[in-house]
């Protein structure tokens, strides 16, 4: 038997129930909520460990419910939105979401997207410990020297470069918003910073994929970008 329950917030009872049905056959405890109020009220009486939550619910805005949640718990939120809404996306990221599902999505998306939060929630107890190095297959990131190794070897990045890829790895598994990055890199959020992201991001992947044949950053085209975590 799985450990770990899983709130499915979600209005359309087909969506629900296919949810529902995918969590039971792989082991999962669940609970569901079809609308915000009793999303917060499940939330906040029965600590799940992750969240599935649909953006258009009947009574309340999804983003209210992250921020609402983000008041006391760090639960891993994985938003379901439809392919329409990607300002709701970005909103919904930035409010403190960590990963989103686009509707229509496979089952198959599903459950790997809980295996990175659930790989993530297990890794905690040991990333706080050693909290200045970083490793992630062959990459290496020594915070406090500025230096980064792929399997072994020196990889020369721009200082730019280099936050960006602490940023990534500090959160790795989550999307981070092209607006969470500039604001983190640069202080703001104007169109230039975007078009300069997606030159140093270009540039920042080369050298990473170049060195080691691994795709350590996904794009996320308009919405941001994550780093995957590499076995
Ligand atoms: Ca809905």
């Amino acid at each position: 038997m799985n450990t770990t329950t899983v709130l499915v917030v979600e209005d359309d009872n087909s969506i629900r129930n296919l949810i529902g049905t995918t969590l039971k056959s792989h082991n999962y405890k669940f609970l569901v909520a079809p609308d915000g109020k009793s999303a917060i009220l499940e939330a906040s009486t029965h600590n799940p460990d992750v969240i599935f939550l649909d953006l258009g619910l009947p009574d309340m805005d999804g983003v209210d419910i992250i921020r609402k949640v983000r008041t006391w718990s760090n639960v891993p939120i994985i938003v379901i939105s439809a392919r329409t809404d990607d300002e709701d996306k970005i909103k919904a990221l930035d409010a403190g979401a960590d990963d989103y599902l686009t509707k229509p999505f496979s089952i198959v998306e599903l459950l790997a997207r809980l295996r990175v939060v659930e790989r993530h929630l297990s890794s905690q107890p040991q990333s706080a410990v050693s909290t200045s190095v970083f490793v992630n297959g062959p990459l290496r990131i020594d915070y406090a020297s500025n230096s980064v190794t792929l399997d072994d070897k020196e990889l020369h990045l721009t200082p730019i470069e280099f936050r960006l890829l602490t940023l990534l790895s500090k959160n790795i598994g989550r999307v981070l918003t092209h607006n969470y990055i500039t604001q983190q890199i640069w202080g703001s959020n104007m169109d230039n910073d975007i078009a300069s992201l997606r030159v140093f991001m270009a540039t920042l992947r080369k050298k990473l994929e170049k060195g080691s044949n691994v795709q350590f950053i996904q794009t996320h085209i308009g919405v941001g970008y994550r780093m995957l975590k590499v076995d």
